[in-house]
């Protein structure tokens, strides 16, 4: 065990949110928690078998300033964009879309029937970089590496490197970690983190100690934020544990928010509904990159 393991700083229950058309929501941490989870700013698990918690989905909107992830462990979630790109989202698969500058889109739920579960991350985007031309990554789990350990742990890679396998997603301005941590009744783990990054833990299924003394098990659908230190240590409980593990390097800048809006200063807020008001919001779309 190194002797560098970040501490336990705080467990967030969260709260039922009602977002988009109507889509019930567990948030675990979000504008009301601005800067301890710094570049990190939202936390929603959609995670439900009643269809009426979310078919209505969450029609054409608008974001800037921010990336936004979302990650389908169960179910479809169709979607569309101001760039072009429409597509499905199945169960294991991610999207990682940089609002930049600017970008609409819709994310509906596709099915009618059964178990709908996921999550959605906000990123932060640094000051420089918050204008920048929008983009989307789609990734298929199949292109998402997963790394066995030899006690039956499950390691999916979705950004930054576990045991030396990098995930597909890089080149993101705040150098993230996204793991996907799956471990056997009993076992232990330990997740280097990068040194200085903010670091925190969702808590899926079954019980997971964390800590220097992997303390008592923490139920599901809990974020858990870790403290100083260059590693993350986790021990599952009797039933087993999956969690998420998340770690970002802060951005240490002022964050003025409205809605799916997230800027530096206010009158940056101010401006952009200006802009959706008046129609030009919206800086770059395909049409535009076609003809240019
Ligand atoms: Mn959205």
């Amino acid at each position: 065990m190194p002797n560098d393991v970040r501490p336990v700083e705080r467990a967030f229950r969260g709260q039922e949110t009602l977002e988009g058309a109507g889509v019930r929501l567990h948030r675990l941490f979000g504008n009301s928690h601005v800067p301890i989870f710094d570049p990190f700013l939202l936390l929603d698990n959609f995670s439900s078998t009643d269809p009426r918690d979310f078919v209505a989905g969450f029609p054409w909107h608008p974001h800037r300033g921010i990336e936004t992830v979302t990650y389908i462990l169960d179910g479809k979630v169709e979607h569309g964009d101001s760039l072009g790109n429409e597509g499905v989202i199945d169960a294991g698969d991610v999207q990682w879309m940089s609002a930049g500058s600017g970008i609409i889109h819709q994310e509906m739920p596709k099915q009618h029937e059964g178990r709908l579960a996921g999550f959605q991350l906000w990123v932060n985007l640094p000051a420089r970089l918050k204008m920048e031309v929008p983009s989307y990554r789609g990734l298929a789990t199949t292109e998402i590496p997963t790394v066995s350990g030899g006690d039956g742990a499950r390691v999916k890679v979705i950004a930054g490197r576990y045991e030396g396998v990098e995930g597909p997603v890089t080149g993101i301005p705040v150098d993230p970690t996204y793991l996907d941590v799956d471990l056997p009744p009993g076992s232990s783990i330990d997740l280097p983190t990068p040194l200085g990054h903010t670091a925190f833990a969702y808590t899926v299924s079954g019980g997971t100690g964390f800590g220097p003394g992997e303390g008592a098990p923490v139920g599901p659908d809990q974020a858990i934020l870790f403290g100083a230190g260059e590693h993350v240590a986790a021990r599952a409980g009797p039933d087993g544990g999956r969690f998420l593990l998340v770690a970002g390097r802060p951005l240490h800048e002022p964050v003025a928010w409205y809605g799916p809006i997230v800027m530096n200063r206010q009158d940056e807020l101010a401006e952009a509904i200006t802009e959706l008001r008046r129609g030009d919001f919206i800086k770059h779309s395909k049409v535009i990159d076609e003809e240019s």
